[in-house]
């Protein structure tokens, strides 16, 4: 009863909205009639449902598809379905949303199998660890539980159409009486989880519901249909969930990661939308497929789409397989499915926001025909399924067996990540594989190995393994999830290169659709190594490290400073939330040792001294800030470092003003680099800032640190590019990201120095020779010592530039070798990268750092421009010297101070005559002398791009006035996982105001 006046309620409250929309006069105009809006084909034509469930309509106040239903409306439905069929449902909330919306999936079965799913879950666990289930037992429970099938829809929440869709699939699975759906829901237990992204979802409706008129709107470039900035597909932090499942980053994911594994389905379906002009995309996809996706996945991806092409025909409909859709990148979430041994299907519907769309043939596609095409594929592989059932348990069962098998795949081969002082980012390395299933180990003393292979592809022989490295074996029952996510270099096919080279040539476009590279030991900037072994016998079962304490006295009652280490990636965050406490706070350049314990460079120091007037117990605040965060603070007796290590009084603990972050978001700021930094500084730093837009007006003096995430080239005002000048000069650290950078490079600007790669073709040999003298001014190599001591003027010297010798090619030449490489830029790729290790950015940092680079800008950097990564990996060469350089040159290991070179310019003016061969350069900088490149770490990077990208800089430091802009060429942050370059991030935002730009006295 009470449930039927909320409900007479409700409809009152649809009714009265209709008949008066907001703004609206009372006697509105009713719209003129538009033929083929009203899409009356009904779902599931004859059959009859039970009163005991409550009808989509009543609950809603609508009938499914007259509108997009909201999530609280999608709720709403889940938790009275589940009331109304206690025997048939169980309503599960797996996860919250960062805005508190809850995610739930509903299991829908009959009665009988309902009372059993406690055993069909363990049985379906047990089936999938062929270890713990000889094949007597497997066969047993192959022949007597149900298949699961799980379907989720809407996981970018503006392709609507899904979660309605999934509303008329629930209500048909659970309400209807038909002898069908009885037999499938004995077959086939199905899970369904209506809406994957709320918060996404939510937005999304209330821009419908913004940009709502009186009339119906078919025009799909209309906002009602595309939304605005920055739109419903990401979640809360704007972030692709459908890229997340690798990474674990968010709640929504990390929930599903969890359910999915618990549930083990034979069936996985991800209900997607797509350009409202297109029609209707299903699986199977094309080439480039992951070779770790289970081989079997693609017969029976054909057997699933035939029977849903059929289902399609049967109405007439339009639908494609493959064309765009192909699985390199693991990260999505059908594919996820498939490492696991179900079968991933995708559902791309040309997506309608409400309404419904004209197209150009001239018919309308409404909402409600669109979403009743994911009902037809739902209900078609769930067939395929039920009639598949006991082969689809078998084909899971083998899966995981032959990922099991001592002959197979993954039979002896071992990923080792090794020791580190980054604590905090192994922890999170490794409680990301546990929460994926993955089984670890840990080296419980030190071993040796025969051979193994480094992230570079470098072999070494008996290669020893500290205690303490963490072990994954590959062959485990998820293998192939193992080997996706940690292998070091997998290879697309020739087949596939030969058609990716095509289409880059002929329609200067990538075949491939996410990044082509995702290791995640790599994204996380951690040691690892391929050991071709199975799991060693030295090892444990891993333990995770529990949390240091939070103060460590060091034997001293009375000391004089705290210090932090700053090794972990969460010195930066302690720093900055101990300056917002209103602490003093220093930061290391250098190593040091203090009471005889050695501390990483960028370790945090809170000194007494500094804070005399610290109002608050100076110990309780920092011991707080580093138990927050899981880090140790050392209490210090005495500030002298042993012989020439940094003493505490001197200038290498630089004080830290306090970041005053602001954040540029909206305009034609890209939605997910906004995202993924504003979810950094949330959940990673842990700092207020604000997030300020282009519109004017602003008073940049409040803030000391602007961030421009990346965003469309050329969109920042001219007002706000001037002020930011003005700002950086009296004081201020500009960072910008990849494309944002372009406003500040300019020449015209006269604002930064660094430029892009083609605008100095005119002037390579200055970038030229700033990588020579930064590499040099590592490598130090003295000229022989009678030179330097001899009381005669020496009367040849050698100058770099000599060493590497040759003309860069004329200008047009550079310009169209340039054009031409760009069309092979990586879609995504790990490229190793050199680190100034004296740098105060890459504190926590060690080389080769890789980087994920794609389509970004090339950053230039000469005289007056800190490059301190630059791509390109330097190592010492046992090659010959080319020989256009007639004398040997100087090799990295040749001790300082060897008399290395004899060369005079008369053997080069002699050199010049016989051979006006190029020298040898990568791109456009001649190698150091006696060293060879590492670029391509993981991924698809053509030698086109590797000349393109190698001594490029990865990040920039000039000053400008008293303040500083730092510029870094790719999103340093990608997607909250890219571990390693992150911290270069966090140390820009936090060391900036202190490092690189002036420190204010406030008298
Ligand atoms: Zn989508």
């Amino acid at each position: 009863m009470k449930q039927l006046i909320t409900l007479i309620a409700a409809g009152f409250l649809v009714t009265a909205a209709l008949a008066q929309q907001p703004g609206q006069p009372p006697t509105s105009l009713a719209p003129t009639p538009l033929p083929g809006l009203h899409y009356t084909n009904e779902f599931f034509p004859g059959t009859t449902y039970r009163d005991s469930v409550p009808t989509p309509q009543s609950l809603l106040g609508f009938a499914i598809g007259d509108r997009a239903a909201s999530a609280a409306e999608i709720e709403r439905c889940l938790k009275a379905w589940a009331a109304a069929a206690p025997d048939r449902t169980r309503l599960v909330e797996y996860a919250r949303t960062y805005e508190n919306r809850p995610l739930h999936y509903l299991i829908v079965t009959v009665p009988a199998q309902m009372a059993r799913l406690a055993e069909i879950e363990a049985g379906l666990a047990r089936l999938g660890d062929p270890r713990k289930c000889p094949e007597k037992e497997a066969e047993d429970l192959i022949a007597r539980l149900p298949a699961v099938a799980w379907l989720a829809y809407t996981i970018h929440g503006d392709e609507t159409e899904g979660s309605d869709a999934a509303l008329a699939v629930l209500y048909h699975l659970i309400a209807a009486d038909d002898p069908g759906v009885e037999k499938l829901l004995t077959d086939v237990v199905v899970i369904v989880d209506p809406l994957m992204n709320p918060d996404g979802r939510d937005r999304f409706i209330k821009m419908i519901a913004e940009n709502r008129g009186a009339m119906p709107n078919i025009d799909d470039q209309s906002l009602l249909h595309r939304g605005y900035w920055p739109r419903g597909r990401g979640n809360h932090y704007l972030f692709d969930l459908n890229r997340d499942l690798i990474y674990g980053v968010h709640p929504e994911t990390r929930g599903r990661l969890r359910e999915i594994a618990r549930w083990n389905p034979q069936l996985f379906v991800d209900a997607h939308g797509m350009g409202a002009h297109d029609s209707h995309l299903f699986s199977p996809p094309r080439e480039p497929i992951n070779p770790n996706i289970p081989p079997g996945r693609k017969s029976w991806g054909q057997v699933f789409a035939r029977d849903q092409a059929a289902a399609f025909d049967r109405h007439r409909l339009f639908y494609y397989t493959g064309e765009w859709h192909e699985e390199w990148y693991p990260g999505y979430t059908d594919g996820w499915a498939s490492y696991r041994g179900a079968i991933g299907i995708l559902y791309e519907q040309a997506r309608v926001a409400e309404d419904g769309v004209r197209r150009a043939e001239g018919r309308i596609l409404s909402y409600r025909e669109s979403l009743h095409h994911h009902v037809i594929g739902s209900f078609a592989n769930l067939a395929t399924l039920q009639q598949n059932a006991k082969a689809l348990r078998q084909y899971f069962y083998d899966t995981r067996k032959v990922a099991l098998d001592p002959k197979g795949p993954y039979a002896d081969r071992t990923f080792a990540i090794l020791p580190t002082g980054n604590r905090s980012r192994l922890r999170d390395l490794a409680s990301l594989l546990l929460l994926e299933g993955i089984e670890l180990h840990q080296a419980a003393r030190d071993f040796t190995v025969p051979s193994a292979i480094d992230q570079l592809g470098r072999e070494t022989k008996d290669r020893k393994i500290p205690a303490g490295t963490i072990l994954i074996a590959n062959r485990q029952p998820l293998g192939n999830l193992v080997a996706t996510m940690l292998e070091f270099d997998p290879r697309l096919s020739t087949t596939a290169l030969e058609e990716e080279r095509k289409e880059l040539l002929s329609k200067g476009e990538s075949r491939i659709y996410d990044t082509t590279a995702w290791n995640l030991t790599m994204m996380f900037g951690l040691e690892a190594l391929t050991l071709p072994v199975a799991l060693p016998s030295a090892a444990e079962p891993y333990r995770p490290t529990s949390a240091p304490a939070p103060l460590l006295t060091g034997g001293t009652n009375a000391p004089i400073a705290y210090v932090i280490d700053g090794a972990d990636d969460r010195a930066p965050a302690a720093a900055a939330r101990l300056l917002e406490r209103g602490l003093q706070v220093r930061v290391a350049e250098k190593p040091f040792r203090f009471d005889e314990r050695t501390f990483a460079r960028g370790s945090v120091v809170v000194a007494l001294l500094d804070n005399r007037s610290f109002t608050g117990d100076l110990r309780d605040a920092v011991v707080t800030g580093a138990k927050e965060l899981e880090l140790s603070a050392v209490a210090i007796g005495s500030g002298l470092g042993p012989g020439d290590l940094p003493d505490l009084g001197g200038r290498h603990f630089k004080r830290l003003e306090p970041p005053r972050i602001a954040l540029l978001t909206r305009g034609a700021v890209n939605p997910g680099d906004y995202g993924a930094i504003w979810f950094v500084l949330d959940h990673h730093l842990g700092v207020r800032h604000s997030h300020v837009d282009d519109g004017g007006g602003m008073d940049l003096g409040r803030y000391n640190v602007m961030i421009i995430p990346d965003g469309r080239p050329g969109s920042l005002s001219s007002n706000l590019v001037a002020n930011l000048k003005d700002w950086v000069k009296s004081g201020g650290t500009l960072i910008g990201i990849a494309d944002a950078s372009e406003p500040f490079v300019a020449e015209k600007a006269q604002f930064s120095k660094v430029r892009l790669l083609p605008d100095v073709f005119g002037k390579l040999a200055d970038y030229e020779l700033a990588v020579l003298r930064e590499w040099l001014g590592r490598t130090v190599a003295l000229p022989s010592p009678e030179a330097i001591w001899s009381h005669r003027a020496t009367p040849t010297l050698q100058y770099p530039w000599q060493a590497v010798d040759g003309e860069h090619p004329e200008e047009k030449e550079l310009k169209k070798r340039d054009a031409w490489q760009r069309l092979f830029m990586p879609q995504g790729a790990l490229v190793a990268s050199r680190v100034d290790t004296n740098h105060w950015l890459t504190f926590g940092c060690d080389e080769p750092l890789p980087v994920l680079v794609g389509h970004d800008p090339i950053l230039m950097a000469a005289e007056g421009v800190e490059a301190p990564i630059r791509y390109g990996y330097l190592t010492a060469t046992n090659r010959p010297a080319n020989p256009t350089n007639r004398t040997e040159a100087s090799t990295v290991s040749k001790p300082a101070g060897a008399d290395d070179s004899a060369r005079s310019d008369n053997v080069k003016k002699e050199g010049d005559k016989k051979d006006k061969k190029e020298p040898p350069r990568v791109g456009w900088s001649a190698l150091p002398p006696g060293t060879e490149m590492h670029l391509r770490m993981s991924g698809l990077l053509w030698p086109e791009a590797t000349h393109r990208l190698a001594n490029g800089a990865y990040v920039t430091r000039e000053s400008f006035g008293r303040g500083q802009i730092i510029l870094f060429a790719t999103p340093p942050t990608f997607r909250g996982a890219a571990r390693g370059t992150m911290r270069v991030f966090l140390n820009a935002v936090v060391c900036g105001p202190g490092y690189g730009a002036a420190q204010p006295v406030r008298p």
